[in-house]
């Protein structure tokens, strides 16, 4: 091995966290949720040690620390923890380094529990949270209130116009811990530690797990922040499950191959869309018109298997969604099959009217995360849906 070049992020998706397996090539599954222990004294130890795997499932599970593992390699982190969701991971880690009086920066274009959360909870507890755009350049440091802000928190791309944070920006940061939700990218997609940034959280509910048959998040950074947040996390309860963590960790196996198929259909669908009468706008890092083309190329490894499109109106938006026949109407992404969403009146439909509107969450905004279907099956489904939709 040692003669080897660096190897590449989709050899090293093949062999991270194969730890507690033995030489068992599939991961074990530890259905386990209590370990026996002997002795008062090492009972004592495994009680009082920190994530000591074979003591208690909330503490730790063997199965999901290979998980664990295996994100924390792809990242380039010290250590992953990871939670029962993606809300979990994200509830968990506000809490831990925040307390009432603390400052929260985040950006306005977030996943709608995100908001939801920062909104609703963050306030009750009085945590005070600024709301800042994503794209203007210096928003996030700007709104940091040296000694009150506790934690910056970005999303990108971001959810549903594929908007971007600059991880330079973020990363350069002094003060507040640094938070980048990075679930539209995957690991694969974008690095943000190595730009400074201290936590790389994923919803692994999405890409990661990649078959939409596993809920959990995990976060990515140093061992002694992870320690610390890990020390909430065992009292916050939101435990993930081994089962899940054994779906999540079967996806990493292949989640080169099919970001890298769900890319390229991406990027196809995008330039279709960009060209079509019937489409009045399209957001996709990956296409050069898009206002943020530059940065996307500068910190994107992949342009991203999400894009997402406006037609006219909101009867427009529900032809075309009634009309495709391989995409399905369904919320959440990265799994095999290709998948729309209106989000105004679905995955955002907890925000208010102008909320909408100062996110760009329009009448005619459609959602698409892109499957492993065929690409050319994709093309001649939209484009059939959108002669359907534009007939009225
Ligand atoms: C889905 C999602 C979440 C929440 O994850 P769950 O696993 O559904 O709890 C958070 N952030 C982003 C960007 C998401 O897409």
């Amino acid at each position: 091995m040692s003669d080897l070049p660096p190897l590449s992020q989709a050899t090293l998706a093949i062999s991270a966290g194969r730890t507690n397996s033995g030489n068992s090539l599939a991961p074990a599954l530890w259905a386990s949720s209590t370990w026996e222990s002997n002795g008062l004294d090492d009972a004592h130890h495994r009680a009082t040690s920190v994530r000591h795997g074979d003591f208690y499932s909330r503490y730790a599970n063997p199965t999901v620390q290979q998980f664990e593992h295996a994100i924390a390699e792809l990242e380039g982190a010290e250590a992953a923890l990871a939670f029962g969701s993606g809300m979990g991971a994200i509830a968990a880690t506000v809490l831990a380094l925040c307390s009432t009086g603390s400052h929260i920066v985040a950006q306005r274009q977030l996943y709608a529990g995100t908001l939801a959360f920062l909104q609703g909870p963050c306030q009750r507890f009085g945590i005070d949270v600024t709301f800042v755009d994503v794209a203007t350049p210096g928003a996030f440091s700007d709104a940091v209130i040296p000694g009150k802000t506790m934690l910056v928190i970005a999303e990108s791309p971001s959810n549903p116009r594929l908007e971007l944070a600059d991880l330079d920006e973020l990363g350069s940061i002094r003060g507040p811990f640094t938070l980048v939700d990075s679930t539209f990218s995957t690991p694969l997609g974008q690095q943000p530690l190595a730009y400074g940034v201290d936590l790389s959280l994923h919803s692994a509910t999405k890409g990661i797990a990649g078959h939409n048959d596993a809920t959990l998040g995990v976060i990515a950074g140093e061992q002694e922040l992870l320690d610390e947040i890990w020390a909430y996390a065992v009292l916050h309860g939101s435990t993930p499950s081994p089962f899940d963590a054994l779906n999540a960790l079967r996806g990493v196996r292949t989640l080169a191959v099919r970001t890298r198929q769900q890319n390229e259909s991406a990027r196809s669908l995008a330039v279709m869309l960009a060209d079509h009468p019937a489409c009045v706008g399209v957001h996709y890092p990956g296409l050069s018109e898009h206002p943020q083309h530059a940065l996307a190329s500068r910190q994107l490894l992949q342009y991203g298997t999400v894009l997402s499109f406006e037609v006219p109106d909101r009867t427009a938006a529900g032809s075309f969604l009634d009309a495709v026949a391989v995409a399905r109407c369904a919320t959440s992404l990265g799994g095999p099959e290709t998948l729309v969403c209106h989000p105004a009146t679905s995955t955002h439909a907890s925000l208010t009217p102008d909320e909408q509107v100062a996110t760009g969450i329009s009448d005619g905004l459609i959602r698409v995360s892109v499957g492993l279907e065929e690409t050319i099956d994709l093309l001649n489904d939209f484009e059939q849906a959108l002669a359907k939709a534009s007939a009225g």
